[in-house]
């Protein structure tokens, strides 16, 4: 039998977080971290903007959808 390897989680940390939305600190929780640099065919063109959301807030907004997010399962490989 050959001994088991374990690869550690490597887990990014950021400093502080705060939910843009409600303005929680974000403790301890996995949280939806948004980036977007607007492109040419838009108003905001080389406008880059950056914000974050807590869960409760992700659910709130994506539960206005009229198309639902997709979801899946993460498999982990
Ligand atoms: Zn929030």
């Amino acid at each position: 039998m050959s001994m088991r390897t374990f690869k550690e989680k490597v887990v990014l940390v950021k400093d502080e977080a705060f939910c843009n939305c409600c303005g929680r600190k974000i403790v301890n929780e996995d949280f939806l971290e948004v980036e977007k640099e607007w492109g040419y065919f838009s108003s905001k063109d080389g406008e880059k903007i950056s914000f974050d959301l807590c869960e409760k807030c992700f659910d709130k907004i994506t539960a206005d959808f009229k198309i639902k997010p997709q979801t899946g399962t993460v498999t982990e490989l």
